[in-house]
């Protein structure tokens, strides 16, 4: 009796905070700024959906999370690496249905993987390239760090023959300077950003 008591309270004062404070918003169920972003933009974050507090609820104590995906790969940093994510520091995830239709072959999707483990293990230093990149858009050091470590690694020509199959694939999405600019990079061996030993 006492318990159920304890309980109705506990949940009382559970919904009056959520009322009270928007950091109890169902909206914390989103990972990562660029998720939160993105449904905003579309006005779809989970507070935008007309769920009373029940089903709000039933979700947050469900433990959901939101994660947004950037096709065709992206990673997911793990915050606190527990249970069978143990060894996880971060997680290179990847679109198959777009790696097979784009026609990718075996070499171009080990270096686009390698892309990717770059942006992890070879990251530029504050604003190292910022000053000459800027017009190629604010994470250009990141994709062009990334993409020397590929060609450090001996997959260059993969990854540019992997680029352009993307691109023919889905022009508006790597029709961009950004994409230009690391074609010619890869192809050019003199052009290093930097001796950061990889
Ligand atoms: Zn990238």
């Amino acid at each position: 009796m006492i318990l159920k008591a304890f309980k109705k309270a506990y949940i009382t004062i559970k919904r009056i905070g959520r009322l009270t404070y928007p950091c109890m918003s169902i909206d914390r169920i989103c990972l990562g700024n660029s998720t939160a972003q993105w449904l905003k933009s579309k006005n779809v974050l989970p507070s935008q959906w007309g769920l009373n507090l029940d089903r709000q609820d039933l979700i947050l104590t469900s433990g959901i999370t939101l994660l947004a995906f950037n096709s065709p790969g992206c990673t997911y940093l793990v915050p606190q690496p527990s249970g069978v994510l143990a060894n996880a520091k971060a997680i290179v995830l990847f679109d198959t249905y777009v790696l097979e239709d784009a026609g990718l072959s075996s070499d171009e999707i080990i270096a686009m993987l390698l892309h990717e483990i770059g942006h992890n293990v070879h990251r530029p230093p504050k604003n190292f390239y910022n000053q000459n990149s800027i017009h190629l858009g604010s994470n250009a050091d990141e994709e062009l760090f990334a993409d020397d470590l590929v060609r450090h690694w001996g997959r260059g020509l993969h990854l540019s023959a992997c680029i352009s199959r993307l691109a023919s694939f889905d022009k508006t999405r790597f029709e961009s300077l950004l994409t230009q600019e690391r074609l010619r990079r890869i192809k050019d061996d003199d052009a290093y950003l930097t001796t950061i030993p990889i």
